[in-house]
């Protein structure tokens, strides 16, 4: 069957703007994008509408509940209940536009098992580049959500564990976090010797990479170690991000997370707590994410989703971040596309519009290229061909 998205502006996120064209596809595959008219077997005219591919973000964490208790709340939450969570932020992506996510780190490899419900059609959502359990260190960062290890035998091990229950991403954490009560925030934390276990263990099985990245030293030897993408990297310099160009390592900058922290104005004790940890940080992250794009470091766009007030939605938030911190509009959707598309290794399939590649397609009542927060009137979410949600 045929389906024809008729008379759209076409953002094919390869850099080019068709004004108006329609687009065709069938078997899950685009077809066709033409300036001339297409018939298929369905119509459909989005007149004034604007079709783009499906979003990206390379950082979420499926389960976690996005308040300031998201990890306490994790640590005493039961398989099924961060099951059902998980189950209902996929839902919430899909009329966010998300037709994937690079997910690092979930209790219980919760985000394994829904992959595959969604792949075999069992339930709707997302395609999920599933991490399960992330690798840290005793007590370390995210050691709710982690497997703790403390020599390089026992990381490569871990890492084994995962590839074993099909994880396609390894989440280290090179660094302390704001999140995790007693981890000091940027400190360095699973070794250099370590993370190279890893990511050796990767590039043998495969695998993705993604390392926690905050302060300077753990920044420094994730990067050395061979990760394929920085996770937030406030502490990056221009020798870091020189090393990252010449390796082709991808920045994951999740801007959104310490913005919400810094200007937090409420009176919670923790959001208070939290936003005393995060105020060095918060001027760093602008500093290193215009540094990065200054150099030509590739930036895949990501939330963190699952962190506090960051939810499905803040993708478009995020947006316009970059686009505040010196992106143009169409930089900004190819950061949450084709970006998103090349750092979980499936360019071939997805995060551009072109004919025979997958078509995960986002439709959008206004332009984004005019403002970037049109993005939130998502219409249509298709994955696959397959309308997955519909306004
Ligand atoms: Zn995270």
């Amino acid at each position: 069957m045929l389906t024809v998205l008729k008379n759209a502006r076409i953002i094919d996120c390869t850099g080019n703007c068709l004004p108006r064209g329609d687009l065709s596809f069938a078997d899950g595959r685009i077809v066709e994008i033409s300036q001339s008219p297409l018939s298929g077997d369905v119509e459909i005219d989005v007149e004034g509408k604007t079709v783009l591919p499906g979003l990206i973000d390379c950082h979420t964490h499926l389960g976690i509940t996005p308040t300031f208790y998201g990890f306490a709340i994790a640590e005493q939450e039961n398989e099924t209940a961060t099951a059902v969570k998980c189950y209902d932020q996929c839902l919430s992506l899909l009329r966010c536009g998300v037709t994937t996510v690079r997910n690092m780190g979930t209790k219980y490899d919760a985000d394994i098992t829904l992959r595959n419900m969604i792949r075999a059609g069992t339930v709707k959502g997302p395609r999920i580049l599933a991490s399960g359990r992330l690798l840290c260190i005793t007590g370390g960062h995210g050691n709710a959500l982690g497997v703790e290890c403390d020599t390089p035998g026992e990381a490569l091990r871990a890492a084994r564990g995962q590839i074993k229950k099909t994880a396609d991403v390894l989440k280290m954490i090179a660094t302390g976090g704001v999140l995790t009560k007693g981890s000091v925030v940027g400190a360095a934390q699973l070794s250099l010797e370590q993370m190279r276990a890893v990511c050796q263990e990767a590039q043998r099985t495969g695998k993705l990479t993604g390392a926690h990245c905050i302060g300077y030293e753990g920044t420094k030897n994730a990067i050395e170690a061979g990760v394929q993408s920085v996770e937030h990297g406030y502490a990056i310099d221009d020798q870091l991000a020189e090393k990252m160009l010449a390796q082709g390592t991808f920045l994951s900058p999740t801007v959104m997370a310490v913005h919400v922290l810094a200007v937090y104005d409420g009176d919670d004790p923790v959001g208070v707590e939290l936003r005393e940890k995060i105020a060095d940080i918060a001027a760093d992250n602008e500093r290193a994410f215009k540094l990065c794009r200054s150099k030509g470091v590739k930036i895949a766009a990501s939330t963190d989703m699952g962190t506090p007030f960051i939810v499905p939605g803040t993708l478009i938030q995020e947006l316009a971040k970059y686009v505040e911190f010196g992106m143009s509009n169409m930089e900004a959707l190819m950061s949450a596309t084709k970006n998103g598309a090349e750092l979980c290794r499936l360019d071939k399939e997805i995060g551009t519009l072109e004919p025979g590649k997958i078509a995960d397609l986002i439709v959008v009542d206004g332009n984004p290229l005019e403002d970037i927060l049109q993005l939130r009137n998502i219409i249509m979410t298709f994955c696959g061909g397959e309308l997955v949600y519909e306004a």
